[in-house]
């Protein structure tokens, strides 16, 4: 097996401002494993809040290289022996394992929802994501995502009662909200319970992401359902989290891909906890990833490749809201015959990373 890297910026569509930071450009990389003749590929789109970037995951990749063995139906141990080898680079084992996923679904010659057993028609509608901006401006951009019966808005203002106001005098959609720890737990409390009179089907990240007694206070003195997000960001994390909130937000970027994410899923379920699948800003190829896997889960915030401009890849659809799987092998993804991908892959292997025109 050849694993191989390139960066990948996807540029947003308008800048992305959620409560503790804004981004206009997401330095994303793309992974792809070359097996006898096939190519799977795979996405990290790291997040300097889980302490991951661009050149860490170039780095954790060529290290990855070494560590791949020479059968790539071995899933569970390469996934596991990736994340002995290299704890944390959470968003770099993503990419790997669903590279993975990918080429094991074209050698078998089925979508990886079928490799799965998962049902196709189950998929969730997701959510679209109005960043932070003033009442007025994110109010006209829920009237024009007419298309999305669902919208995510992301809070943690001085006016978030006005924001979520403005916003449901334009629109009937559902309406969810997420503060990404903006709060504290009395705030929160107050914000909540006035959210409430707007039809808010439930409230992500209330507070901050180590105060669990603050989520449960929040819990227990709201009717809205809770979800953690930053909160539960491992397998590890998901039991420590019943009780405290209603539902979590799995990530294949957190947790460590498809692999990962599937535990989180069972183990939440175990923990009778309803389940989401959240991203980060990604192109096709990891939205495409995670959305195989989303017949498991009661809601989907699987946006992220809707609120870029450039993405070079296509694979699962949106229609009126709802994930429309790909029924090509593999993750089904593919490069649009318009698109050019912006640099030439790096061979990665022997702990270093050598540029194609080296090799040459
Ligand atoms: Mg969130």
């Amino acid at each position: 097996m050849e694993l191989t890297a390139q960066a990948l910026d996807l540029n947003l569509s308008v800048p992305f401002r959620i409560s503790r930071s804004v981004q206009t450009v997401a330095h994303n990389v793309l992974a792809q494993i070359e097996d006898d003749g096939l190519t799977g590929m795979g996405e990290a789109a790291p997040s300097g809040y889980y302490g991951e970037k661009c050149e860490s995951v170039l780095v954790a990749l060529s290290y990855f290289a070494e560590h791949l063995g020479d059968d790539a139906t071995l899933i569970e141990d390469i996934s596991a022996n990736l994340k002995r080898v290299m704890h944390g680079n959470a968003a770099a084992r993503a990419a790997v394992d669903m590279a993975l996923y990918d080429l094991v679904g074209q050698r078998l010659g089925v979508p990886v929802y079928q490799l799965l057993g998962l049902n196709p028609e189950r998929t969730p509608v997701t959510s679209f994501t109005i960043g932070m901006d003033t009442p007025a401006e994110m109010a006209r951009k829920a009237q024009k995502a007419t298309q999305f019966p669902v919208l995510k808005i992301k809070v943690g203002t001085p006016d978030d009662l006005e924001i979520v106001r403005a916003i449901r005098d334009t629109t009937d959609a559902r309406l969810r909200v997420d503060a990404n720890e903006a709060w504290t737990p009395k705030q929160a409390i107050k914000t909540i319970n006035a959210l409430e009179a707007f039809g808010i089907e439930f409230v992500e990240q209330p507070v901050a992401a180590n105060d669990l007694e603050g989520l449960r206070l929040v819990r227990e003195h709201t009717n809205l359902p809770i979800f953690a997000d930053e909160s539960c960001v491992t397998l590890e994390d998901v039991p420590r989290m019943a009780g405290v909130v209603d539902g979590i937000n799995i990530k294949l970027m957190k947790c460590g891909g498809i692999s990962q994410a599937l535990k989180m899923i069972a183990t939440a379920r175990a923990h009778h906890l309803q389940v989401m699948l959240g991203c980060m800003i990604e192109s096709s190829v990891a939205i495409t990833a995670a959305a195989q896997i989303s017949p498991l889960v009661d809601f989907a915030d699987l946006d992220g490749a809707l609120l870029t401009s450039n993405d070079p890849f296509e694979g699962v659809g949106v229609e009126r809201g709802k994930l429309v799987l790909p029924d090509r092998a593999g993750l089904g993804v593919r490069i649009r015959a318009t698109a050019k991908l912006p640099t030439k892959p790096i061979r990665a292997r022997n702990a270093r990373i050598v540029s194609a025109e080296d090799e040459e």
